[in-house]
């Protein structure tokens, strides 16, 4: 499909061979082509520019070893540098808080948050025998509380009945109440996302955050996300403060670029990645398998 960045790379910088270190003019022809790789996969153009500063700094001078080709040895400091920022390996939900331990799913409008919390609550209570209580916040759409109605019959995890006339805060608080009283160890919020980032939706994730004090707060984002990526991350970690990432449609088509925008605008680990409908399909994030992706 598209032709990986080791190959264009090779074109234009492996005439340098046995040439000493990468001049600035070398470093600066292969980011442009590092720059095409990274917007191709839909990483957000801000965070390509500081990607490529960070890239520059660490290439221009650096010596070219003779054992390998000056285009490989540019794709491992992209790659190295991909690396690091992407954050560390195996990063885990944390539950380390009294019981019930309350995990705030936020997101946007069919990002993926009420398949992802089911999946949460399965590999929590399968993996970790936690006994988890899941309760949809959505009031807007009758048909999402049902949907994770459906979800935990499915898995065999508890949800919240649903009492009608009852606004998100209101559910919120009797979840937490709930787990408390039924002898949770976690209490998933499943909020109610909307088509786009509105203030409506960040005073009631607000709200929701107050009332429910939340130990982890997961933002589920499309891995498809292109350019909106570094918006959508930063608005909600500014007004609702996020804990993790869980980035859905991984087993798409898509390179992943969405990972590497919201992970370097807001600092915040990738936790878990979706990898298609069902509700086993949830895995832990690899960085490095991730950059390869990006790298294609
Ligand atoms: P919500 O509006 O954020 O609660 O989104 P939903 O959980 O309802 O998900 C919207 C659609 O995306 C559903 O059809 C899900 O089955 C699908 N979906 C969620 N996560 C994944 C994933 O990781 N891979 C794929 N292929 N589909 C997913």
């Amino acid at each position: 499909m598209f032709e990986s960045l080791q190959e264009r790379l090779g074109s234009i910088l492996n005439g340098l061979t046995g040439r000493g270190a990468l001049s600035e003019a070398d470093v600066s022809a292969a980011l442009r082509e590092v720059r095409r790789a990274l917007i191709e996969a839909d990483v957000a153009l801000e965070v390509v520019r500081s990607f490529t500063d960070r890239v520059r700094e660490k290439a221009v001078g650096a010596e070219v070893l003779k054992s390998i080709k000056p285009g490989q040895m540019v794709v491992k400091i992209v790659h190295d540098e991909l690396v690091a920022m992407l954050g560390s390996d195996g990063e885990v939900i944390d539950l380390n808080a009294p019981a019930p331990v309350v995990i705030m799913m936020v997101g946007l409008q069919g990002s993926g948050k009420t398949t992802t919390s089911g999946k949460i609550a399965k590999r929590l209570s399968e993996r970790q025998g936690k006994k988890v209580l899941m309760a949809s916040l959505d009031t807007r759409r009758p048909a999402a509380q049902e949907q994770l109605r459906q979800i935990g019959e499915q898995t065999g995890i508890a949800t919240l009945p649903v009492v009608a006339g009852q606004s998100p805060v209101e559910i919120a608080k009797r979840a937490v109440q709930a787990g408390r009283l039924g002898g949770h160890d976690v209490v998933i919020l499943d909020t109610a996302g909307r088509t786009h980032i509105d203030e409506p939706l960040m005073i009631e994730m607000a709200d929701i955050r107050k009332v429910s004090d939340p130990h982890e707060i997961l933002l589920v984002a499309d891995s498809l996300t292109g350019q909106d990526a570094v918006n959508l991350a930063r608005s909600f970690d500014e007004r609702v403060g996020v804990t993790g990432l869980v980035l859905t449609r991984m087993d798409g088509d898509g390179r992943g670029g969405a990972a590497l925008s919201m992970r370097a605008v807001t600092g915040k680990p990738v936790k878990l990645i979706g990898t298609g409908e069902k509700m086993d399909a949830l895995e832990e994030f690899h960085p490095k398998r991730i950059a390869d992706r990006i790298l294609g």
